[in-house]
């Protein structure tokens, strides 16, 4: 059978974790128990969950030329992913979020950099990329105007194109009219579809309910997918392995109820380790787990 080929279009950032007993105060220093560099970006971490799942990725985004950019870029390779789609900036640094965790409490600040250099013009080159995919996966961690030219050139092939609309933002008629499917969880989807009709785009949208599964509409009426129960460890980046693992699996060419059951697995999977992408399975672990 021929592999799923998926091109995933999005952010790459280099999370910088720093775990401490209590949040100092304005003004004040506090020591930390530990920090780790975690690779991360919804579009790197959707990347590594369709590669490990078995696709052929081809990551597009962009770095900065520093030490995060470097590694991050050997990180994916060796997820078997092709990041030749992946451009260096050398006026920018690499996309970081700075993340304290504390007493269950985190505070992040994510700084954008390298992938706000990402432009619309970039994507010309990639083209047959795209257009040979099975599905063209997006976020919104880029600028909307490369989200919205990645949509036009994919649709003008027939590509599938599925739409993580996360971070939450309202979006255009005209891009929500485009793609093929929107995946929001509760809240994204609030927030995309503020004040518009949302029956007009409800046959696109699989809304992701954390711990109790999806939803999505058959046939007019809402139906829910169930997750499945697991010891939780970390739900950080469930939603991330649910939208790599559907774009797998609607390449596969399963129909829209038994992917969503497939990546349900997959996220499910995924909140029983500890980080995004450590505990995004591979295609035997998920096999094992859903037999
Ligand atoms: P996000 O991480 O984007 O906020 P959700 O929290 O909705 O997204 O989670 C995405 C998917 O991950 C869910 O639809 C479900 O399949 C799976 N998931 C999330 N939390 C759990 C959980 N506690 N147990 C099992 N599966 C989960």
């Amino acid at each position: 059978m021929k592999k799923p080929t998926i091109t995933v279009i999005g952010s790459i950032n280099m999370d910088l974790v720093t775990i401490a007993k209590r949040m100092p105060v304005q003004g004040e220093t506090v020591l930390g128990e530990a920090f780790r560099l975690i690779p991360g970006g919804k579009g790197a971490n959707q990347a590594v969950a369709a590669a490990r799942l078995g696709a052929d990725v081809h990551m597009i985004g962009a770095v900065g030329a520093d030490m995060f950019g470097t590694e991050l870029l050997q990180h994916l390779e060796k997820e078997g992913i092709v990041v030749d789609g992946v451009k260096p900036v050398t006026d920018v640094e690499t996309g970081i979020a700075t993340i304290v965790i504390s007493e269950g409490d985190n505070r992040i600040i994510v700084v954008p950099g390298a992938n706000h250099a990402l432009c619309p013009d970039d994507l010309e080159r990639w083209e047959e990329k795209i257009a040979t995919s099975d599905v063209c996966l997006l976020q919104l961690e880029i600028p909307l105007p490369v989200v919205e030219q990645a949509v036009l050139i994919a649709k003008r092939h027939g590509v599938r194109v599925i739409l993580n609309p996360a971070p939450a933002q309202p979006l255009p008629d005209t891009l929500l009219d485009q793609v093929d499917i929107l995946t929001p969880n509760e809240h994204e989807r609030d927030v995309v579809l503020a004040g518009r009709p949302m029956e007009k785009w409800a046959h696109k949208l699989i809304v992701t309910e954390g711990k109790r599964g999806v939803s999505f509409q058959r046939n007019g009426e809402w139906t829910l997918i169930p997750s499945f129960h697991v010891p939780v460890v970390d739900t950080t980046g469930a939603g991330d392995t649910f939208n790599g693992a559907l774009a797998v699996a609607l390449s596969k060419g399963m129909a829209l109820e038994e992917a969503c059951c497939y990546a349900n697995a997959a996220a499910a999977l995924s909140v029983t380790k500890l980080g995004a992408q450590t505990g995004m399975p591979t295609e035997k672990e998920l096999e094992s787990f859903l037999s």
